[in-house]
């Protein structure tokens, strides 16, 4: 292996609560902790807090709303110190946040179990959580805040693009070309939307109170132009769609200012959809007619009063959005709760328009799948197009995901050269450099040797870790998102994403988590999460092997058992075990 410079690690210690801390990931090849495992969470949490990664580091939000990768400060420190201390035999129990143990385990299973956020159901309300989370008891893990393998807004690019390229397919001449799409939300995972539109050819219209989150947006070429005024925005929009121009506009304002002005004005978008943090009506949604710091002041003062405008708002907001679908938009759900907010508060017709999985991922996810991502620990760029030239002659024949690495390249020619020299991102990294791509059944195991090859021939200069999103294809039961309309309604059972963790433990993934209300709040949603490192040694490939195999096979089992027919054949096909298996 090429050694790199050691980066310096963490942090300056100025003060309790963070303000004054700046976390980076160490890079290279020298470790701090005894096993590649343990440096790799460890990395994987400090990256997860790396300002350029996190929305909020200070107060150790990663993203979603409060979706946090420790409790507190104190927590994160003895989290990193009992890392480097653990022998390559013991275990650490992560619980909402805080480390609360370690075991002796063996070198084959994990090296982290973390259990964020969850509640007996009965109590499994947002106000318990609320209670506990004031008394510094819980803290709420989102889906890979709390379990360290976040890699910033390009984390859910492919998704999002994978959502609006087959909503092309499906309502328009194969693409979004000359379409409006307009959309609001424009954080850590909402602000991939505007990018994954014009990659698809589309023109994009989103709307965000928060001018800095736009402002980030257009620093990472995730955002081409930001706008202030409403109407000027609209008129800029619609000449560029007009025009079959893929250029998305930003505008500063609240999502509902936006939709009334376009019901006023007679002018329909094309396609419709929002990501604003509507599963969190107190930290992460922001009621009409007040801008960013108001909202701030009145959290703190008045949090109450303050939730009962915000879910006001998400009602008039989901109002505006029926009533646009009924003017011809392409309208749908994009995983943030907000029709259930919106039903919770009295709107009925609510779920007048579907939600993004039914309508959009299903059938990807009855072949199991899911978004697979890898990180490169050297911290070099270079590692990662290594790995993309590599996925490229892996899968020759598979069109949308060559389409995908290539359109990460601002210069795919060289690429497809091999001149790794001459690369250059389309997009900024965010913290170390990642890459996200969805793989299937049978081919994520592939993907995961051939990594674990790189590094054991030095081809890249570090080793990679895998994981992924916890919405995947066989670990999240969530039925206002990801098992939403199951065939045979079984939206709400979660045994699905518990067996999913326990697969992972038993297959040596190198940290697993569980975790409750990611990506729709408290109360809807239970989902799991693995992370495994591909060191080069024979016994990681074992590991990823066993991992990259059994966890995108519960996508398989649980959709051949809710009676999917793509998910029987995909199992008949390439050999997945399923017991009572339908003739
Ligand atoms: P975030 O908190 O980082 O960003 C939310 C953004 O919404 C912020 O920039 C905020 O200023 C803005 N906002 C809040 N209220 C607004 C309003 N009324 N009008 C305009 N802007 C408003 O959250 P995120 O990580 O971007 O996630 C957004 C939502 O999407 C969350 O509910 C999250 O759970 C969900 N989510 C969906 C997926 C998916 O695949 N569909 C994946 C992850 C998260």
């Amino acid at each position: 292996m090429i050694s790199t410079t050691l980066d310096a690690p963490t942090t300056t210690h100025a003060d309790n609560n963070g303000k004054h801390r700046t976390v980076r990931a160490p890079r290279g090849v020298e470790r701090t902790c005894k096993s590649w495992a343990a440096e790799a969470a460890m990395r994987m949490l400090m990256n997860n807090l790396d300002p350029e990664v996190a929305e909020d580091p200070a107060r150790l939000i990663v993203y979603g709303g409060r979706g946090q990768a420790a409790r507190s400060w104190e927590a994160f420190d003895a989290i990193v110190a009992t890392l480097r201390s653990m022998d390559a035999d013991e275990t650490l129990l992560v619980q909402s946040g805080k480390p609360v143990g370690v075991i002796r385990t063996h070198a084959d299973a994990p090296r982290v179990l973390i259990a964020n956020s969850n509640l007996v159901p009965h109590w499994a309300t947002q106000e318990k959580f609320d209670e506990l989370a004031a008394k510094g008891l819980m803290m709420f893990g989102q889906m890979t805040a709390g379990s360290w393998i976040y890699i910033g807004t390009q984390g859910i690019l492919q998704g999002t693009y994978e959502t609006f390229a087959q909503c092309g397919r499906a309502h328009f001449d194969g693409d979004l070309k000359g379409r409006l799409c307009v959309t609001a939300g424009c954080g850590g995972m909402g602000g991939a939307q505007p990018l994954a539109i014009t990659m698809c050819g589309g023109t994009a219209l989103i709307a965000d109170v928060d001018h800095k989150r736009l402002d980030r947006r257009l620093h990472d070429r995730y955002l081409d132009e930001l706008i202030h005024d409403v109407d000027e925005a609209i008129d800029r929009a619609v000449e560029q769609a007009k025009a079959q121009n893929a250029v998305s506009i930003g505008v500063h304002c609240n999502a509902v200012e936006l939709l009334d002005r376009l019901l006023e004005r007679e002018i329909t978008p094309d396609v419709l959809t929002d990501q604003t943090s509507a599963h969190d009506p107190l930290e992460g949604y922001v009621p009409a007619e007040m801008c960013t710091c108001e909202a701030e002041e009145m959290r703190s003062v008045d949090p109450d009063a303050f939730q009962r405008l915000s879910l006001a708002t998400m009602e008039r907001h989901v109002r505006a959005m029926v009533a646009l679908q009924e003017r011809g938009a392409i309208t749908f759900d994009y995983g943030n709760n907000i029709r259930q907010r919106a039903l919770d508060h009295g709107y009925e017709d609510a779920f007048a328009f579907p939600g993004f999985v039914p309508a959009y991922i299903r059938p990807q996810f009855c072949e199991g799948r899911g978004p697979f991502r890898w990180v490169a620990l050297s911290g070099d760029a270079r590692d990662i197009y290594q790995t993309d030239k590599a996925i490229l002659d892996l899968f020759p024949n598979d069109e949308g995901l060559r389409r995908w690495i290539l359109s990460c390249h601002a210069n795919p020619d060289a690429l497809l050269a091999g001149d790794l020299d001459a690369c250059e991102p389309r997009f900024g990294f965010q913290g170390l450099p990642a890459r996200i791509c969805w793989l299937g059944y049978r081919e994520r195991d592939r993907a995961g040797l051939l990594f674990n090859g790189l590094v054991e021939r030095g081809a890249v200069s570090a080793p990679i870790v895998i994981g992924r999103d916890h919405l995947d294809c066989g670990s999240v039961a969530s039925p206002n998102r990801e098992t939403e309309s199951m065939l045979d309604g079984t939206d709400a059972v979660s045994d699905w994403p518990l067996l999913n963790a326990m697969v992972n433990v038993a297959s040596g993934a190198s940290w697993v988590s569980l975790h409750h209300g990611g990506g729709v709040g408290i109360g809807f949603s239970q989902h799991a999460g693995q992370v495994i490192v591909a060191d080069g040694t024979p016994e990681a490939a074992e590991r990823l092997r066993r991992v990259l195999t059994n966890d995108p096979a519960m996508g398989i089992f649980r959709h051949a058992d809710a009676g999917y027919e793509d998910a029987i054949h995909c199992a008949r096909d390439r050999g997945a075990k399923v017991p009572l298996m339908r003739p």
